[in-house]
């Protein structure tokens, strides 16, 4: 008798052997599925699936001299959890408004990079953490990208077909440097962003910046750092700064349902005002 083709299921323990399976022609990779299945359309059965999550290493978060490792399996409320350096502060914030528990229970960090939408919300802390992304495959072995470089467009990244993320790489940081996320929604859970902010900030000796990072998503097709207002925050105190339209002016934001260009580019400057105090405050 004949079978049809049932759905292939895969859940390998080891990393080669995930890269195996991503040989074969047509193989979807998810995660926590949390994007992968809202997106498919009624009645679609995606039939070769390899799922990342049982990989022996995705799920550790690792610190050493060289920097910290965020595996590809690693939950939002992982992050949460972790014992991490204070310039981490703004990516815990923003894990604990993803979607809600159950979302941030399921829901990877890299599944939200790899999906690459404008709106997602661990792109602005990873970019203000000069977050790298590690790459594997059977074919070509390993390669590293900045998270600037990997993230191509809307829903567009430098992953190959052959490829997985097998992880974040975030260089050790500034032991003094703080940070702050701030969210912009209709609502406080389960939503879109409107606009949202990253800071990390180092102060000098006397209270002045030393070091400024300022990564703005939502307000672009790809979330961005702005490195003008970066370079002008340097020697200032933090109490004094007042963010200007022509500090956000890199900025392209779209009129949609959500709010107009306007309203996102207003909102943008009091995000980075806030975001900087609650960097300075913790
Ligand atoms: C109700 C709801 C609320 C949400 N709220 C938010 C929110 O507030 N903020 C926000 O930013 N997002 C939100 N999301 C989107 C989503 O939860 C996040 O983007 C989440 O981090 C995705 O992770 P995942 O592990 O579920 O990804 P998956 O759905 O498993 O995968 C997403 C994409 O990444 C790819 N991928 C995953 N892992 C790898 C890997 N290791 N290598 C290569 N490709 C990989 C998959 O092929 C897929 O294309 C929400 C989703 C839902 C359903």
């Amino acid at each position: 008798m004949k079978v049809d083709m049932c759905m292939a299921y895969s859940q390998p323990s080891l990393l080669p052997d995930a890269l195996d399976i991503l040989t074969q022609a047509g193989v979807r990779v998810i995660a926590g599925g949390t994007d992968f299945y809202p997106a498919l359309k009624a009645g679609q059965h995606p039939d070769n699936l390899l799922d990342v999550t049982r990989i022996d290493g995705f799920s550790d978060i690792t610190q050493s001299e060289g920097g910290i490792k965020i595996g590809a399996a690693v939950t939002w409320s992982d992050v949460v959890k972790a014992d991490l350096p204070q310039a981490f502060d703004a990516l815990k914030q923003a894990a604990r408004e993803v979607g809600s528990l159950q979302i941030q229970n399921a829901g990877t960090i890299v599944g939200n990079i790899c999906n690459a939408s404008p709106a997602a919300d661990g792109v602005p802390p990873l970019l203000a953490l000069n977050a790298e992304v590690e790459l594997a495959s059977a074919a070509t072995g390993k390669r590293v990208f900045p998270l600037g470089a990997f993230i191509r467009g809307v829903r567009q990244t430098a992953l190959k077909d052959d490829e997985l993320v097998t992880a974040i790489i975030v260089p050790k940081p500034d032991a003094d440097m703080t940070s702050g996320f701030e969210k912009l929604g209709s609502r406080r859970y389960l939503v879109i962003s409107i606009a949202m902010t990253a800071v990390n900030i180092l102060l000098d000796t006397q209270g002045r910046i030393a070091d400024a990072r300022v990564a703005v998503g939502s307000c672009s097709a790809i979330a961005q750092r702005l490195t003008a207002l970066e370079a002008r925050l340097i020697g200032q105190v933090p109490a004094d700064i007042r963010i200007s339209p022509d500090d956000v002016a890199a900025l392209t934001p779209i009129d949609d349902v959500r709010g107009t260009s306007a309203y996102r580019l207003d909102a943008v400057r009091d995000q980075i005002e806030r975001a900087i105090h609650k960097a300075v405050l913790s």
